[in-house]
């Protein structure tokens, strides 16, 4: 494969920016190789500047639950672009898509429209911590909620109780203020909160987890948090950010029967532009400025063309007749395959999946929290991803981020991955013996 132009452009990219890049991962640190610079991207392909073309299991790291370049969505944002594309005030369009969310997701009752999942994330936990009258919060190892200051937090050492940064930059202040459990493990949450329940304002959760390889809840472990939070008057808030539309139309809450107290939303929800939102219930929502006191605002938040490109989505969504269930199938499908060819090559490697999600692990173990996923074999993943993208398959470049399906992705995408699949499981194989 040539990645020429692609090369040339990475270098000419690193004087301006760090990395060359605007988000770390896409720099491919993790797999020693140069990123392809993206032309165009169309269905279920992603063109690079180089002219190689591959079948996109990234979609944007989850937003094109549709494929790229949606029709119905190009040509409402054709439209809007024409009236402007911005106006800091309101308009209709953002009452619309509330509507959609809230008619998706039940628990929203009153929301409010961001930019980022980072900033629905950070806003959910001043609200929760303005509501009630609490500093502390907990979150899990291996959940990535965004890098707002508290959330860039890992377990401290000795007893668990304070958080350290995981990034120069954040204060060891802030960090006090986030206790970091392991997932998947109700005990540790049950001891902090027989500990210190009364000062913690929220549990922040990924109820399926997306940012450590995909990585499902145990059985217990959501209905035990909203059955604790409950107990001890702290709020429980999904951070549905990727998981919202893909394990279920209405995310997990609706696959597991949860009624969340906030609930953020991301990706999906902007059809490709910046949006989220973050919302819940209206007596928790009704503190936020300027109904109440906790101060949120946003130059660009509800801005016109995302809210376009967020309605069309969501129509599609919900007007489509089984929607998630035809994705979900077809995931299961290349999942299957691709565990069937682990089987006959003897690659030892967890397959997981959760409605059009889905993710691999090298590894002869289950992997339920971030210290298994981090246990995976690395070495072995990073030849799988090359092995792919040379053969025209775009996956994520590390282990520890999610694949997705999209709508567009047909029978012959998941044909030509599997027929890469062999090819790679089998080079791995026999660098194995
Ligand atoms: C992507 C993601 C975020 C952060 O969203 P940004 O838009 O990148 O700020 C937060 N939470 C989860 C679960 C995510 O997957």
């Amino acid at each position: 494969m040539n990645l020429k132009k692609s090369a040339a452009a990475f270098d000419r990219a690193k004087n301006f920016m760090p990395g060359g890049v605007n988000s770390p991962v896409r720099s491919y640190l993790s797999v020693d190789c140069n990123p392809p610079f993206i032309a165009r991207a169309q269905g279920s392909k992603i063109f690079d500047i180089d002219g190689n073309i591959y079948v996109d299991y990234v979609g944007s790291w989850g937003p094109m639950i549709l494929g790229h370049a949606n029709p119905k969505v190009v040509d409402a944002l054709k439209k809007s672009v024409e009236r402007g594309t911005s106006y800091g005030a309101p308009t209709e369009l953002e009452t619309q898509l509330a509507e959609l969310v809230q008619k998706i997701f039940p628990s929203m009752k009153v929301l409010r429209m961001v930019n980022s999942g980072t900033e629905a994330t950070m806003s959910a936990l001043r609200l929760a911590r303005g509501f009630t009258g609490r500093d502390k919060i907990v979150k899990f190892v291996g959940c990535y909620h965004g890098h707002s200051d508290g959330l860039l937090v890992n377990a401290g050492s000795g007893a668990a109780t304070f958080g350290e940064p995981s990034s120069p930059g954040v204060t060891r202040g802030t960090a006090q203020d986030t206790i970091a459990l392991p997932y998947n493990d109700i005990d540790a949450v049950e001891k902090i909160f027989e500990e210190c329940g009364e000062k913690i304002a929220a549990v922040i959760v990924e109820p399926v987890a997306g940012n450590m390889g995909l990585v499902l809840p145990k059985e217990n472990f959501l209905p035990k948090l909203r059955e604790v939070t409950q107990k001890f008057g702290a709020l429980l808030i999904f951070d549905e950010v990727m998981c919202g539309f893909r394990v279920a139309l209405g995310g997990a809450q609706e696959k597991y029967k949860i009624t969340p107290d906030l609930t953020c939303l991301g990706k999906i929800i902007g059809g490709g532009l910046p949006c989220a939102a973050y919302g819940g219930r209206e007596d928790i929502m009704r503190n936020v400025s300027p109904d109440g006191k906790v101060y949120q605002a946003g130059t660009l938040s509800g801005n016109p063309l995302a809210m376009t490109a967020g309605i069309e989505t969501l129509k599609i969504l919900i007007d489509t007749p089984n929607f998630t269930e035809n994705i979900t199938k077809k995931t299961s499908a290349l999942v299957d395959g691709l565990k069937l060819v682990a089987k006959k090559f003897s690659v030892s490697a967890q397959i997981h999946q959760a409605g059009s999600m889905f993710g691999i692990f090298f590894s002869a173990n289950d992997v339920t929290n971030y210290e298994e996923s981090a246990a995976a074999n690395q070495n072995i993943f990073k030849k799988w991803f090359i092995e792919m993208l040379e053969q025209g398959i775009y996956l994520a470049p590390s282990q520890f981020e999610t694949l997705f399906m999209s709508a567009a992705h047909n029978e012959e995408d998941i044909q030509k991955t599997l027929a890469a699949a062999e090819v790679a499981f089998k080079k791995i194989s026999s660098e194995l013996e």
